[in-house]
């Protein structure tokens, strides 16, 4: 008997048999369906302690024999479903992110069931294709040329550092690519953006060698858009000093309060100075698709490159953001590379597109499959529909707000409402400092709020002043989740202030 008598027949410890990869999916489906079905009278997390999360795991060494796959799974699925903090729930409205599309789910579990590396197209065919049809589709949506170039990412971030390095590609006029970021001309490259922008920004200008000094901070007015008199000016000093303009970034839809900075006059001004124009659109991007979106947001279709962010404003589950460039050859200009040790090309008469040579990534998974899915179950109307009932959430709840005597609004823009409780006796306790302890206060509330798991909004800082936040770009958010939040505030925020009166 050979050596290799036993490879016969090959059965690794990894695998399954067919059956009971069935028994282990038909099972899991089951309690995933229960999970959609219980959300809205789950907590939105149950505000565990590292330390007890880690508990609950258990520190175990590396196992160096394995266990029975269903019992693991079924374990494993048990603790994520008592454990985690569902952003799925019709009451969390924190950050900027989404209840994750049903059918989404299943086309994760489709993607990774095919396995397709969308790296090149022979080894992706009709999944390249996919996602070539999504990012048409998204351009569509948004109202962006449907000849750009694109494709998917991770998120919101990486999606914005493709539409940064096509641009810097753009405007640098020696060859970085091989002399690389270290001379003087890397460092005389200037980036504008308004003090609301993302740290997206920070991360591009550090990572990609132009360094955060080169970040021109351009103030904003009383709604928090980007000056363009302030912009101008900043551009002709820098000029005047002997520094190149390189890129302006406009936000479209700032994280903080969802506002717009004036998008069409930052295009008219980039053309007539010759700048890249990139829109971070990660969150506000696709509600372009409404017929009477902000004047201000449609300016996007006439930006360079564009970055979206499926896994909010579409509902796709994490993760998937998108960047469109609208010179289709550039993507490959600026990242590809040819390799000896691929062998992708085959002459047909119609090139493949070879994703690999699009962006910064190598292998690549199918995240185009739920974002396509979405787009195809709803189309642009359930999309306008889902994009404008959020908002309309969102203007409800600022009139609730309003309307009522210890809730103070402070900002809100397209799905977002920030806030604070304001005891009623507050101004009238002889305070020191009443700002100072509405800060600590709604700091406080803020903690209480998202350890509760009632609701769960996050927080913003605007004018010094410490806010509560919601975002709503949650599918599942009712009228009813809206009436109940400042009831659930007001009742969290007299304990907090109770118990900081009591302490002495
Ligand atoms: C969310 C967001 C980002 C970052 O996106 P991620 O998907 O979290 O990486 C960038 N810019 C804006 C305006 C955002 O809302």
């Amino acid at each position: 008997m050979s050596s290799t008598d036993d490879l016969r027949g090959r059965r690794a410890p990894l695998d399954l048999t067919p059956e009971q990869f069935k028994t282990l999916g038909h099972d899991l489906v089951e309690r995933l369906g229960d999970l959609l079905a219980t959300l809205p009278d789950r907590p939105v997390t149950r505000g565990e302690s590292p330390g007890e999360i880690r508990r609950i795991l258990g520190d175990h060494p590396l196992p160096e024999t394995g266990g029975d796959p269903t019992r693991i799974l079924s374990e494993v699925t048990e603790q994520l479903l008592e454990h985690s903090l569902f952003n799925g729930h019709p009451r969390f409205m924190g950050y900027i992110t989404s209840s994750p599309a049903p059918l989404g789910i299943l086309g994760d579990l489709l993607a990774s069931s095919v396995n397709p590396n969308l790296g090149g197209y022979q080894l992706s065919p009709l999944a390249t294709e996919i996602e070539a049809q999504t990012v048409r589709w998204i351009a569509d949506l948004v109202g962006y040329p449907a000849t750009c170039g694109g494709l998917l990412s991770s998120g919101g971030n990486m999606a914005n550092f493709i539409g940064f390095l096509a641009g810097r590609r753009h405007q640098a006029g020696w060859d970085y690519r091989k002399g690389g970021m270290g001379g003087p001309e890397a460092q005389r490259l200037r980036v504008y953006c308004s003090g609301e922008t993302h740290t997206w920004i920070q991360k591009a200008c550090d990572l990609f060698g132009l360094g955060t000094d080169a970040i021109r901070w351009i103030p904003v007015d009383a709604s928090l858009r980007m000056d363009m008199r302030a912009l101008r000016r900043r551009i002709a000093a820098d000029r005047a000093a002997g520094d190149t303009p390189a890129i302006v970034v406009g936000t479209g839809g700032s994280v903080s309060t969802g506002a717009v900075d004036p998008l069409p006059e930052i295009a008219a001004l980039c053309r007539e100075e010759k700048l890249w124009f990139h829109v971070d659109g990660a969150y506000g991007g696709v509600a372009a698709v409404l017929p009477d979106a902000p004047e201000g947001l449609k300016g996007l279709s006439e930006a360079d490159s564009v970055a979206v962010d499926p896994h909010k404003w579409l509902y796709a589950p994490i993760e998937a953001g998108c960047t469109l460039v609208r010179d289709p050859k550039l993507l490959v200009d600026t990242f590809g590379y040819k390799p000896p040790y691929y062998h992708l090309e085959r002459g047909e008469a119609e090139p493949p597109i070879n994703y690999y040579e699009h962006g910064p990534q190598n292998t690549r998974g199918f995240r185009a499959l739920k974002v396509w899915l979405g787009l195809k179950q709803v189309g642009r109307e359930g999309y306008i529909r889902m994009i404008r009932d959020d908002i309309r959430l969102s203007d409800a709840f600022q009139e609730f707000i309003e309307a009522d005597p210890e809730l103070e609004a402070v900002a809100h823009g397209l799905s977002i409402n920030a806030f604070r409780y304001v005891p009623a006796d507050v101004r009238s306790r002889g305070l020191r400092d009443p700002e100072e302890y509405l800060n600590r206060l709604n700091t406080e509330l803020l903690t209480r709020l998202q350890l509760e798991g009632e609701m769960f909004p996050s927080n913003a800082v605007l004018n010094g002043r410490y806010c509560i936040r919601t975002c709503i770009v949650n599918f599942r958010t009712s009228l009813e989740d809206i009436q109940a939040l400042p009831g659930i505030v007001k009742e969290a925020g007299k304990r907090v202030d109770k118990a900081l009166r009591d302490r002495p």
